[in-house]
């Protein structure tokens, strides 16, 4: 069974179709030809991932996912949330976007937050179905490490004395909200095809 995965990054498109389970195959945007880029207009990851995959959907009829991540700072009501690529501006500089975020939360004692992903699966049938994966932290009063990307500097999982940014990445990418949402959207893709 052929899927998209809604996206224009043919690297995680070739990531996906190498861990895809057999009998499923991948194909990102590029490759059905869809230009332009999907508006992301919703308030919450769910919303925006299915507004990705239902785009796909409502075209190519076609088994489609999409993904939508975000860091979500508890003393900041969930922010950046949705918006964590542009929080500082159009410019998506993950260095502004950082400062901004450190500067809000100036010295305040309450520094939990977490990453989200979801993923919206649209089946054959045009049948939603979403997964969720997430890692709960700190950010940090100062930037620490130079791998990664995005907020990843500042962000220091539970349980770990290093951040995001300092962590090898292959403990990064066993741990992260992005690879448990991925796992169950996996098992999901296992069963159905058991
Ligand atoms: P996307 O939906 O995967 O494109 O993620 C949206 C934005 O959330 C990214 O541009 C980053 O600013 C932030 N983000 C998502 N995942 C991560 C991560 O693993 N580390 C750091 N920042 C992330």
């Amino acid at each position: 069974m052929q899927i998209c995965f809604a996206s224009h990054n043919d690297n995680k498109v070739k990531e996906m179709n190498e861990i895809i389970p057999e009998g499923f195959s991948i194909v990102g945007l590029n490759e059905l030809g869809i230009q332009e880029d999907i508006a992301e207009t919703g308030d919450t990851l769910e919303e925006n991932s299915k507004i990705k995959a239902s785009y796909v959907y409502s075209r190519h009829k076609m088994p489609v996912f999409a993904d939508d991540s975000g860091l979500l700072v508890d003393s900041l009501n969930g922010e950046p949330g949705v918006v964590s690529a542009r929080y500082a501006g159009p410019e998506r500089d993950d260095h502004k976007n950082m400062d901004l975020l450190l500067q809000k939360l100036g010295d305040n004692a309450d520094r939990s937050a977490e990453f989200q992903t979801v993923i919206s699966f649209i089946d054959e049938r045009g049948e939603l179905k979403q997964f969720k994966g997430s890692i709960s932290g700190t950010i940090l009063k100062e930037k620490r490490g130079s791998g990664g990307f995005g907020y990843d500097p500042i962000f220091q999982p539970n349980g770990y004395e290093q951040t995001f940014a300092e962590l090898p990445s292959d403990v990064k990418n066993r741990i992260s909200h992005r690879a448990k949402a991925v796992q169950s959207f996996l098992e999901y893709l296992h069963q159905k095809n058991g």
